[in-house]
């Protein structure tokens, strides 16, 4: 098989390979990826370093063009990389292809941003001065990605970073380096020059490690484990280093009586097992109010009876394996551990057995859970969720809100007012009303609060904030 390679100071290097398995048939190599060293790591963040200061300062029509041709070449190329998504990474080929048109909608959206730059002119408190405030790239960028949005977590970081001018040097998920590798290789040929963006794909504690221990990047975006999340932080401290943290979830989706049960069940199906429960934005605490909850759970368990768990590919497949066999075996634990803390299991818990050997699942359904259980606290990233019963409205807020983490929110009733506090009063980053936790807009700001999220919000026009620096310039007239 053809080794793919890293990408450094504009130039494919790497001998070292590793192959990159089908979560969906292990027997199946999707592709052999290089794997670099921390000097690669340190010759990477080298090249961006020497190639910051054209870039920052290229003009604005270069880099619309570059990010313009790279989202029309990944749409157009939508099914084929959306099949290398789906079968690196395990979620149904639809969701993939969702997927790969989002990171096509996100490339697009920057190149409009290019054109959109502008500061603002006022005058200063003293006569004859004016002040300009403007927008100024940060330098060279370290981008850190998980595994669950193969192309749209890269894209979201790498096109906001290189089209305000900096340089970036890009670290992918271990387990999904076929996406990351098509990304810069589009962004290669698309006429980036020499060392702008730096591909080095492999492990986080080499390379990604190498990352945060090196005094010249001057900023980390990363998306990925809490743990992980506070090593970038203290490095980030002590590098005097601008940082950017997306991590875990628990999110709640509040049921109340009111609510349309084909909606409230919908939305809870779709954000507790859509994608295999693996997205940050997942609701995996089903918070029901006493009269609709029996309702509830039956037609939930009945929706979960006809899900079918099966190969990524497949036709008809609603969800697709666990991404390897370490996230399996953290769901499976967890599902003993909801057991072994008093939590009723009402559907699912079973490893499956397909025609190729997978990391297959059912879609797992708690009830009698209680917010304190550790299935209720803890991350579990698989297709897993819990039903908490509770008395009303305000029992149900105050579940949902208690949670170290604060991502995103659901409700789901047809009561305006119960709708209008929660928007008001859920501590997440996002909420949601009668939709999925999961699912959002690509031009409007991504982020949480609490232990989910830490800095300025990632997408939209609001990742100008991350991804620049503010000058105020006076001017004696
Ligand atoms: P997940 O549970 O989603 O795999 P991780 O935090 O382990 O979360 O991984 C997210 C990203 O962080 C991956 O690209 C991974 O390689 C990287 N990573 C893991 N350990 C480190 C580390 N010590 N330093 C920098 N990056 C790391």
């Amino acid at each position: 098989m053809t080794l793919h390679q890293n990408l450094i100071a504009g130039e494919w290097v790497g001998t070292d390979g590793v192959e990159n398995i089908n979560p969906s048939n292990t027997n199946e190599v999707v592709g052999v990826y290089a794997r670099a060293s921390a000097d690669d790591a340190k010759n990477a963040i080298a090249a961006a370093k020497a190639a910051f200061p054209a870039w920052s300062r290229s003009g604005i029509l270069e880099r619309h063009a570059i990010l313009k041709k790279t989202a029309d070449e990944i749409l157009a190329r939508k099914e084929e990389l959306g099949k290398l998504l789906a079968r690196e990474e395990g979620k149904t080929l639809p969701e993939a292809i969702g997927e790969t048109i989002r990171a096509a909608q996100i490339f697009d959206f920057f190149a409009g941003e290019v054109l959109r730059l502008a500061g603002e002119v006022l005058p200063s408190v003293r006569p004859n001065i004016g002040v300009e405030i403007t927008r100024e790239p940060i330098g060279v960028v370290g981008i850190i990605t998980p595994w669950n949005f193969p192309i749209a977590i890269p894209a979201w970081k790498i096109a906001p970073a290189l089209a305000y001018g900096n340089t970036v040097v890009f670290k992918p998920a271990e387990l999904v380096p076929g996406c990351s590798w098509a990304i810069a290789d589009i962004l290669h040929r698309a006429g980036l020059p020499k060392g702008v963006l730096n591909l080095v794909m492999g492990k986080g504690s080499v390379v990604g490690q190498a990352m945060l221990d090196s005094p010249d990047l001057a900023a980390i975006t990363f998306t990925g484990s809490t743990g992980t999340g506070k090593r970038v932080a203290a490095s980030s401290i002590e590098h005097n280093r601008k940082f950017q943290l997306e991590m875990g979830g628990k999110n709640p989706m509040v049921v109340l009586d009111d609510a349309d049960l084909t909606v409230a069940v919908e939305a809870a199906a779709n954000s507790g097992f859509f994608s295999t429960g693996q997205r940050c934005t997942a609701s995996s605490r089903l918070i029901v109010t006493e009269g609709i909850h029996d309702k509830f759970v039956a037609a939930l368990t009945e929706k979960l009876k006809g899900f079918v768990v099966d190969d990524a590919l497949k036709a008809g497949t609603h969800i697709g394996p666990v991404v390897d066999a370490g996230q399996l075996k953290q769901d499976t634990d967890y599902i003993a551990i909801g057991q072994s803390e008093g939590a009723r299991l009402a559907f699912g818990g079973e490893t499956i057995s397909r025609d190729n050997p997978g990391f297959y699942l059912q879609p797992t359904l708690f009830t009698e859970a209680t917010n304190q259980m550790r299935i209720s606290r803890e991350e579990i990233f698989g297709p897993v969720a819990s039903v908490i019963r509770v008395k009303d409205y305000e029992e149900a807020l105050s579940v949902a809100n208690d949670t170290p983490f604060g991502l995103s929110a659901g409700i789901a009733t047809t009561s305006l007012k119960y709708a209008t506090h929660f928007k008001r009063n859920s501590e997440a980053g996002m909420v949601m009303v009668n939709l999925p936790t999961a699912g959002v807009d690509f031009h409007v700001p991504f982020g949480g609060r609490k232990a989910s999220s830490f800095g300025p919000r990632e997408q939209g026009k609001y990742a100008s904030e991350f991804f620049t620096v503010v000058k105020t310039a006076y001017t004696l007239a």
